[in-house]
Parts: structure tokens; sequence; C-alpha cells
């Protein structure tokens, strides 16, 4: 949990969930968290291969948000789910939503399906649209679902103003960044690792939002979900200078940290070869926080700070809630963050 220069300090997440909770009961519409009879409820005839997946499925929301009834949105845990491979000294199912080499293709399909029918709480859940990501600043308007279970597209980012489209982000680690327009009823989301944050993914696809929508940056709303902090995200030097290149404020983004391993500080040699080159372990450790460098391009599209929600968590600090790939040396499953919009009949 960390607070930011404007003020904003994101709740911990015991707060969220309990706020989103009681706000979501208190509005009348379904809790924001599904147990298993729900999720039986929903999918009867999953009831019984189902047995694995005792844990329930949270997923975090953005508290504000819970006010537009038109908007869809969330961001997973990895809690819930059908998947083993991760932790298979767990016994409950785990909730990876990405097509991984070692999980299987029918699981994660499951798990989808899951997901999207609690976030949208709908068990005719709109399609979910999914990008092959690759580290780009390539954004898509999404005018037409795409129905195919694999992501045809390349790119880093989506949007869309129409409804029953679910715009997904896969990360673990990396930084997913949603936002709507509140007025012209528009939505998109972006995939903001070092490589699309250095492209800036997120100021050039709130541009494309002023293009193809006419949003205003004044009507527009921002989170920044869970993602690797500054407090784990060690980088090569090589990074700063390419961000030095392109931001000014690019030093705010960077901070040395010394390591704190005893047995490292007192045998120094023993790892002078523990690290690729260029990566000192003698030195400092040079930490980049990926999450203020898309609140700052947030603030420089023009979005108001009040009107950007900074979730909070470290992936990194937290793979018991979150797929990590730092903490969990690549071998990690994938979480999904989503937003779309919901089609609302008249009363
Ligand atoms: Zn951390």
């Amino acid at each position: 949990m960390r607070s930011h220069s404007n003020g904003l300090t994101a709740n911990s997440n015991e707060e969220f969930d309990g706020i989103g909770l009681a706000r979501a009961k208190r509005d009348g519409a379904n809790p924001v968290v599904l147990n298993d009879d729900d999720q039986r409820k929903l999918n009867p005839n999953r009831q019984r291969q189902n047995l694995k997946a005792q844990s329930r499925i949270e997923i975090v929301r953005v508290p504000a948000w819970l006010d537009l009834p038109w908007l869809v949105h969330g961001f997973s845990t990895r809690t819930g789910g059908e998947t083993t491979v991760y932790s298979p000294a767990q016994r409950a199912g785990e909730l990876n939503l990405g097509f991984t080499a070692s999980d299987p293709k029918k699981t994660v399909l499951a798990n989808r399906k899951v997901f999207v029918t609690a976030v949208t709480q709908n068990a005719e859940a709109p399609s979910l649209v999914t990008l092959k990501q690759i580290h780009s600043s390539v954004t898509y308007v999404i005018s037409k679902a795409d129905t195919g279970d694999e992501a045809k597209r390349k790119g880093d980012g989506m949007m869309t103003c129409k409804a029953d489209i679910l715009l997904g982000i896969q990360t673990a680690d990396c930084i997913p960044v949603l936002i709507a327009d509140r007025k012209k009823r528009a939505v998109a989301a972006f995939h903001a690792g070092w490589r699309g944050t250095l492209k800036r993914i997120v100021e050039n696809g709130i541009g494309r939002m002023r293009l193809e929508f006419g949003s205003r940056p004044e009507d527009l709303v921002a989170a920044i979900g869970p993602g690797i902090g500054a407090c784990c995200y060690a980088v090569g030097e090589e990074v700063r200078m390419e961000f030095e290149s392109q931001f000014r404020y690019a030093p705010k983004l960077f901070s040395e940290v010394y390591d704190t391993n005893p047995v490292k500080e007192k045998y120094p040699m023993l790892f002078l070869t523990a690290r690729a080159p260029g990566h000192s372990n003698l030195g400092p450790s040079l930490h980049l926080d990926l999450v203020e460098a898309n609140r700052r391009q947030l603030l420089d599209s023009g979005i108001n700070a009040e009107n950007i929600y900074v979730q909070g968590d470290c992936t990194s600090c937290r793979p018991d809630r979150y797929f990590s790939h730092r903490a969990e040396h690549g071998f990690t499953g994938r979480s999904l963050s989503v937003i779309g919009i919901r089609k609302i009949k008249k009363a």
C-alpha cells in the first residue's frame, strides 16, 4: 500500500473489499464477492467437476465506480478457479485467466467464464476480448466482439463505446490501466509494462479516445490496478536512460534501494558472479515506480488527480493474492483486468 503525492491513498484490500461489498448490498446489487454457492447457482453444470475449486473468487473494484450503473469493471485475483499447476500444494484451485504454456486451455476457458460471469453478474456474459500483448503502444477500437478464444490482435490497448463487450488486459506484474468516459460512455483498457509505458501507451490511448469518441479529459475517470510496485521492481541502468530520454519527470520515477541481505553485506565477494553483467550486487539496485509513471501519463493527458484511483497493491509483495512474474520467477498465471459497458434496460 502506497500513497501518492496527490494525496490519494489506496485503501487496504480488507477495507476496500468491505466497502465494495457494503455498497453493493446497500445499492441493491449483488455482492461483489461470490461464494461457492453463488457460483454453483450461476453454473449448476459445474457443480460436480468444480469440487477442487473451493476458494472464493475475489474481484477488486474501484469504490467510486460502483456508482456508475452502466459501467462494468474489475481486477481479478488468483483465488477461486480451477488452476492447480502454479500452487500444487494448495488444495483449492486458482484463477489463471491467461493462456500460459503450463495450464490446460480448457481450465483457462472455464476460469474465464466464471470470472466474466462474476464480474458482470450476468449469466449471459458479454464477449470477452483480449489481445496478444506485445509491450507496444498499439491500440484497437473494438466495435464487434472477437468471439474467438484466443487473442487475434497484437497490441496493448483497446477501447469501445459499444455495450456488451468486455475488454480484458492480462498481467502478472505489469500495470493494468482502466479508463471510463462518464459523459460519452466509452471505456478503455491498457497494458503498461516498462516498454509500453516508455512508448506512452496510456497517453496515446487517451489521445485516441479523444479522436474516436470525442472524449474530454475532464469527463474521464481512470484506475491503476494491482501491479509490481517500486518496492520490488528492480531494473537495469539502461531502463533509467531510456526513461530520462523521454520524460522530464523521469528522476522522480527511480529510486536506489540497498540490498538488506545481511549475508551479502558481510560476504560481498561470494555474490560477485551471482548477477548478470550490469547488475552489480555491491551497489544499490535501481527501482522503477511504474504506477507513478502511468499516473503521470494520466495527469499529462488532462485527467484530474481526484479522478485517478490507484489501487496500490504490489503483485510481487503479494504472490498469495496475485500472480507475479518476478516473485514466482516466471512460472505463474495471469490476472485479468476488465472494463465494459452494460446495456441498461429502460424501465
Ligand atoms: Zn513489492
